[in-house]
């Protein structure tokens, strides 16, 4: 159990530094658009820093997407693919429900939602069910 816990700290700060890499990813990303838009109006050949902010946006979303917290236990990508423990609750109920979209009887919940448009929250690894964050991701 001590070993969980440990292992559910080590998780905490990831997700922290995750949190913290998302959101000035996401500054710079509004930054960016709003910078191209000035040049757009401002500089004549503004169209060459639009396409510019444009790559830097989209290494920026990549990075990010690359760094996705993994799992502290078994190291597998908490997103994507579903194991057979529900994300949402950490029951090893998860089975496919209507319309083979994965179902979990413990807490009632499908995992509906394609990337970036998730409808549930992910609190445990889907693969070996270890409970990472009440809050969820
Ligand atoms: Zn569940
Ligand atoms: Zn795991």
């Amino acid at each position: 159990m001590e070993e969980r816990d440990q292992l559910r700290e080590r998780f905490r700060r990831t997700l922290s530094a995750f949190r913290l890499r998302r959101n000035i990813a996401s500054i710079t990303g509004v930054a960016a658009v709003f910078l191209s838009w000035y040049a757009l109006r401002r500089v004549p050949d503004g169209g060459d820093l639009f396409w510019i902010a444009a790559v830097v946006v989209v290494c920026i979303t990549t990075g990010i997407a690359n760094t996705m917290p993994r799992c502290p236990l078994c190291d597998s990508r908490l997103h994507g693919r579903l194991g057979h423990f529900c994300p949402n609750c950490g029951a090893a109920e998860l089975a496919p429900g209507r319309l083979g979209v994965p179902y979990c009887s413990a807490c009632r919940t499908y995992m509906t939602g394609m990337k970036g448009r998730r409808r549930y929250k992910i609190r445990a690894c889907t693969w070996c069910g270890l409970m990472l964050d009440e809050t969820g991701l």
